[in-house]
């Protein structure tokens, strides 16, 4: 079986394909982890804290059986997944729209992190995961939960990190936390043209394709320095994709404010459906730090109606 995350791999489709894994390698279910493409610095930070291997990028799965991570859309799966089996799905975000023909292991709980629940799934099997391995799982949890400051994160979370992080033998969660958060956010050598792609992700709404990329930094400075550079790199890709509306997030994970840029067919829709407004093609969402529980959803129904 192949265990995968989402296209354009954060922590938590990395971590907790590797966890789950190497859970499924526990119980007598031969599991590999494998990636869609290059994990993102902080992705790749946590392999190295963890010492462990980067998983093999693969992004053809016809044929296979397989066990996604962090998501339940089609659009962030490889080209070929419907020729596939999928035998099961853990994920924290909104249900997507896979559908299978065959019976499945659904693990779909909201919480803040996919790997908080790949944790209880290890006690649920009444086993442990290795210290490498809690500690990737731990660092993926302080991702996606912002260091537990975000709306997402549950009680559930907080248990599961503190727990993994005595298995990795992490003593401070705090410091620990701080490193990672630097190395997501030196970006002053990345080119424009793969910020705005960070974790982007296409979210389809009423016929329309909207991308919306997230940088999460622990100061705006350097991105906002590097706007326009963006803005004309967002430009291209834009009409190349025939997007309706092109969104880099620039979330300070300090503040817990967020900035967007955005290239729209029409901006001021998606400004308004947030309560903010466009200036010089950026618009400001203080408080916002969650795409998934404090962006989406009002946008579909803006969108969807
Ligand atoms: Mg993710
Ligand atoms: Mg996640
Ligand atoms: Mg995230």
């Amino acid at each position: 079986m192949l265990v995968l995350g989402h296209q354009n791999p954060d922590c938590d489709s990395l971590c907790s394909a590797i966890g789950l894994a190497a859970l499924f390698n526990k119980i007598g279910r031969p599991a590999t982890p494998i990636l869609q493409g290059e994990p993102n610095p902080e992705a790749k930070f946590l392999l190295a804290q963890a010492n462990y291997k980067e998983p093999e990028i693969r992004t053809e799965v016809a044929g296979e059986e397989i066990f996604i991570v962090d998501y339940s859309d089609w659009n962030q799966g490889t080209a070929d997944m419907k020729k596939a089996t999928i035998l099961g799905i853990v994920d924290h975000h909104k249900l997507g729209d896979i559908t299978t023909s065959t019976p499945l292991e659904c693990w779909i709980w909201p919480v803040g992190c996919s790997a908080t629940i790949v944790y209880n799934m290890y006690k649920f099997h009444n086993q442990t995961p290795d210290a490498d391995v809690a500690k990737l799982m731990m660092g993926a949890i302080i991702s996606d939960t912002v260091n537990f400051k975000g709306p997402t994160t549950t009680d559930i979370d907080k248990v599961a990190a503190k727990e993994l992080a005595d298995i990795a033998g992490v003593a401070d969660l705090q410091v620990f936390a701080e490193t990672q958060f630097e190395a997501k956010s030196d970006i002053a050598s990345v080119p424009a043209s793969e910020l705005i792609l960070r974790d982007q992700k296409v979210f389809e709404m009423a016929g329309h394709k909207l991308a919306i990329a997230q940088l999460e930094l622990t100061s705006l400075e350097t991105a906002l320095s590097k706007k326009e550079e963006m803005l004309a790199e967002m430009k291209e890709l834009h009409t190349s994709k025939g997007y309706h509306s092109t969104i880099v997030l620039l979330t300070d994970i300090n503040k817990l404010d967020t900035t967007a840029l955005i290239i729209s067919k029409d901006a001021d829709k998606v400004a308004q459906a947030l309560e903010s407004k466009v200036v010089d093609k950026a618009f400001e969402l203080p408080g916002v730090v969650s795409r998934k529980k404090q962006i989406i959803p009002f946008l579909q129904s803006a969108f969807e109606g």
